[in-house]
């Protein structure tokens, strides 16, 4: 039907494998599940991003928990293969050239989807604009706003120099929204049959090709730049007043400049679209609830387990509905098996020694506030008292390198694990990346997540950790509203979403029904009947991993937003 049509996937960053570090994230793993997903189903899509040839960084934590930040070290000719073709951009009047490196993500079932990788460190470029490409969530803003230009306006002329033809541009974040603008100046109106200026303008014929999906509530998620920076930065790739009815009045928003231009918008989880509906007001935003690459986060023991008892399970994961196939003591042999790798892996990165007898909770993700990663401590005799020797704790985590209160954060849980030292045994586990979050979400036996409401747009390290068994303990935020069966699937924290999440903080009654539930509930379930226990690890699976992996999630967006003759799917789909 599309011919050689494709869908452009445009995105700041990506997790695909060790080796590649041009992520930071959820955002940028979530962008290499989609990736590997497209390739796994054959989908005709291309991936457009930035090669990043300095990285995030690598984490080094000091004695008392201080971040250290090391440039990461990566040759991408190990890896990617450079490509003749070039573009250029201008950025401050001066003509800066974009080169490429492709990536080709090869599916076991035969496809696969080329990722491209923009390069401004090339000859012919001054040596700060060869920068402009080396650190990923670096420098100013200026610098974003160049890397912006690189990503948006370069990619699009980098398909086009490429001779690709596309059908569809995804823009996973606002990041990559000027792609946009251009799309406005190549599809313009001819001049001479238009008798009004603006509707040269042809914002139509944008929306139709563009999709965007936003990705989180929190403020600094988006980005906003003064227009003199713009104008002496970017130009005027379009008139000044087109540009600013399409991205705001004060400062070009790249949020507000996706939803201008894109007919079909969406937010990751069912309640993330309704807080984005409530943060952007006019516009229909849709949801498509995010899913993990389930070949790619389940761990050798129990891809092993499926492999022998649901054949086919990683290109058809609603097999997991026949979960209960397998034996349980099938189950806890590969568990146990998870758990022991994770904990020789963290004597010898930490020197800690866990024992793999005790109930083990793992929290990892991005150290930022509103993660609240030291809930777990905000009363340290309760947890003394209800943990002592029956409980133990792996976190993991990077801070951004200017996010001054995550840096704390790290350094006070690094204070409560000497505090709780001879009763719960805390340790950190340096440098979270996909390696060792893969590590961790398999080998520990509960996985706790403490966002505040609302601000856990989707949230997807708990769908990594249902795909091995291992039960979700969360507030009930992003997918866990959809996921959570209590006593099911896992376990709530605190009370059910509502539209007043944004005024309340709900930290007391969050911290009590934590150490309640974890007291009353889990440790003696966990202590007390295995087969309960194992019942749980077989629904995270059956019921969890079965509906939260990223084939699901690429079904939806070629039915809702890639190939729909009508974009309201699944609000139709959502009244039978
Ligand atoms: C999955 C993953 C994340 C995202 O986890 P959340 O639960 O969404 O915060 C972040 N970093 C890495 C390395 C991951 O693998």
């Amino acid at each position: 039907m599309l011919g050689n049509l494709k869908i452009a996937y445009f995105t700041m960053e990506i997790g695909l494998r060790t080796g590649i570090p041009t992520y930071s994230g959820g955002l940028g793993v979530l962008a290499g599940d989609t990736i590997k997903s497209a390739a796994d189903l054959g989908l005709p899509v291309v991936a457009v991003t930035l090669l990043s040839r300095k990285g995030y960084f690598t984490q080094e934590l000091t004695s008392d928990g201080t971040q250290i930040e090391h440039p990461v070290q990566w040759n991408p000719s190990d890896l990617l293969e450079p490509l003749p073709h070039q573009v250029s951009v201008q950025i401050q009047g001066r003509k800066v050239k974009v080169g490429v490196w492709r990536y080709e993500v090869l599916s076991q079932t035969g496809g696969s989807v080329p990722v491209y990788f923009l390069d401004t460190d090339i000859e012919g470029n001054t040596d700060q604009d060869r920068e402009i490409t080396h650190h990923l969530y670096g420098g100013d803003s200026t610098y974003r706003l160049k890397q912006e230009i690189v990503l948006g306006i370069g990619g699009i002329r980098m398909l086009q120099e490429l001779e690709i033809d596309i059908f569809k541009y995804h823009l996973n974040e606002g990041h990559s929204a000027l792609l946009a603008l251009e799309l406005l100046n190549w599809l313009r109106r001819d001049i001479t049959t238009v008798w009004d200026e603006k509707l040269v303008w042809d914002v139509e014929a944008v929306q139709e090709r563009c999709i965007f999906t936003t990705h989180t509530p929190v403020e600094a998620g988006h980005d906003k730049f003064p227009y003199d920076l713009v104008t002496s930065i970017l130009g005027e790739i379009v008139p000044l007043e087109i540009m600013k009815e399409l991205g705001g009045t004060e400062h070009l928003n790249m949020t507000l400049l996706a939803l201008n231009l894109s007919n079909y918008v969406n937010g990751v989880a069912k309640r993330h679209g309704e807080v984005s509906r409530e943060m952007f007001h006019g516009y229909h935003i849709h949801s498509i609830t995010n899913g993990v690459h389930s070949h790619t986060w389940t761990c050798e023991g129990f891809r092993e387990l499926y492999d022998s008892y649901l054949p086919g399970w990683a290109n058809e994961p609603e097999l997991f509905v026949r979960i209960d196939t397998v034996p349980d003591e099938k189950i806890w042999e590969a568990h146990v098996a998870s758990k022991n790798k994770m904990i020789s892996r963290i004597r010898e990165k930490t020197g800690v020694s866990l024992s793999p007898e005790v109930l083990t909770i793992g929290f990892a993700r991005r150290a930022t506030s509103y993660k609240r990663a030291d809930l777990l401590f905000s009363d340290l005799q309760r947890l003394k008292r209800i943990g002592d020797g029956r409980l133990q704790i792996v976190y993991a985590g990077k801070a951004h390198p200017k996010d001054e209160p995550g840096k704390d954060l790290i350094r006070r849980i690094f204070t409560h694990a000497r505090e709780l030292a001879d009763h719960v045994t805390v340790v950190y586990l340096p440098d979270y990346n996909m390696e060792t979050a893969c590590c961790m979400v398999a080998g520990v036996d509960l996985w706790l997540n403490t966002p505040l409401r609302p601000m856990e747009a989707s949230g997807t390290s708990g769908m990594k950790a249902a795909h091995n068994g291992v039960p979700n303990f969360s507030v009930l935020d992003g997918w866990w509203v959809e996921g959570h069966i209590e006593g099911v699937t896992g376990w709530s924290i605190g009370p059910e979403p509502s539209g007043k999440d944004r005024d309340g903080r709900n930290g007391k009654v969050d911290e009590k029904d934590l150490y309640d539930k974890l007291e009353k509930v889990i440790m003696p379930l966990y202590y007390g009947n295995r087969p309960g226990w194992i019942r749980v690890m077989k629904n995270a699976i059956g019921k969890n991993a079965y509906y939260f992996n990223s084939h699901r999630m690429m079904r939806r967006y070629v039915t809702f937003a890639y190939i729909s003759t009508h974009s309201t799917g699944e609000d139709a789909a959502g009244k039978y």
